[in-house]
């Protein structure tokens, strides 16, 4: 990874200024009137109460905030990442190990004052990071929050941890404010996104998403001297038994499209939960062979760069 010049590079979202910011704000609460901010573009005026198909209100409600150690180096470093875990999700993966917060939206509802003073909560705590885990049904209030945090001392990066199932007006809004990207690119085949995670149109999205991305913030992962991550993105797959996740696929579009020196997070967590602990394929953790397959195509693509979980860790 290239260090930064300078260990004092600010976030992008210093720059924008309060003006900037200001109206950022009130274009994203614009989209909550047609809710737009996923491409399953679902349309109902969320500030008039009505809900889509994610379930979240116009307020945010979080599950979760605190310092987070197991994220890749870069991000966790030595202090943690700053994660906040938004309630409710754009997607419904039959498999996910935090359903009631994602499909059931358990947490509480924030106010942006309070999500701000979280950020900068977590930054008294030393984090490196400000994670905003799931966050793309709650765009608004996010750039409403950093603009409220950044005149109270808010300097660390902005971390946006996504699906990857983010609409480009929402990605839009967020050049600029967002300093680094952890999206997903989950499947290659629409009609598997849609069986098991629920995803409408899925492939086109994320590969759209994933190239605003890359306009936006560039394909290197700049860090500090401390190797802490400053700007950038990573691709995170997460490889699913039986080839259900077309991994060898995804990756061949991520080395071609994006380019081979991308960041990208391979993971073999997968375990059975929620509704499919009985599932002929996804009722099984992963085969090692199954693994060892797609670490063998990620080398042959070039993938050289970012982080693989450990075969040890599967069948
Ligand atoms: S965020 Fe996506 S799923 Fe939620 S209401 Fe908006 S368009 Fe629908």
């Amino acid at each position: 990874m290239d260090p930064l010049s300078s260990l004092d590079a600010p976030p992008a979202y210093v720059s924008l200024g309060a003006d900037e910011l200001g109206r950022r704000v009130e274009r994203a609460r614009a989209l909550l009137e047609a809710c737009v901010l996923c491409p399953r573009r679902c349309g109902v005026n969320r500030l008039a109460g009505e809900l889509g198909f994610c379930g979240a209100g116009a307020t945010p409600r979080v599950a979760s905030h605190g310092p987070h150690h197991w994220e890749e180096p870069p991000i966790s470093g030595t202090r943690g990442s700053g994660t906040v875990f938004f309630s409710f999700c754009t997607g419904a993966c039959l498999f996910c190990q935090n359903y009631p917060i994602s499909q059931l939206g358990t947490g509480n509802e924030w106010s942006t004052g309070r999500l701000a003073e979280a950020m900068l909560a977590l930054q008294r705590k030393g984090c490196h990071n400000i994670n905003l885990v799931t966050p793309t049904h709650y765009v608004p209030s996010i750039i409403e929050a950093v603009s409220l945090a950044l005149p109270q001392g808010l300097h660390i990066p902005i971390l946006y941890n996504t699906s990857g199932y983010d609409s480009l007006e929402a990605l839009s809004l967020l050049d600029g404010i967002v300093d680094i990207y952890l999206p997903d690119a989950k499947y290659a085949d629409d009609s598997v996104a849609l069986e098991l995670s629920g995803f409408v149109g899925y492939v086109e999205a994320n590969r759209a998403a994933l190239l605003e991305i890359r306009r936006q913030v560039g394909t290197e992962l700049l860090v500090d001297e401390a190797g802490i991550a400053r700007r950038g993105m990573i691709v995170r797959h997460l490889v699913l038994p039986g080839e259900l996740s077309q991994s060898i696929e995804v990756l061949k579009w991520i080395a071609q499209a994006l380019t081979p020196r991308i960041h990208v997070s391979l993971m073999s967590q997968y375990f059975p939960a929620h509704q499919v602990v009985d599932h002929p394929v996804l009722g099984r953790r992963l085969y090692h062979r199954e693994y060892a397959r797609v670490l063998d195509a990620a080398d042959a693509l070039g993938l050289e760069h970012g982080w693989r979980q450990e075969l040890d860790r599967v069948y």
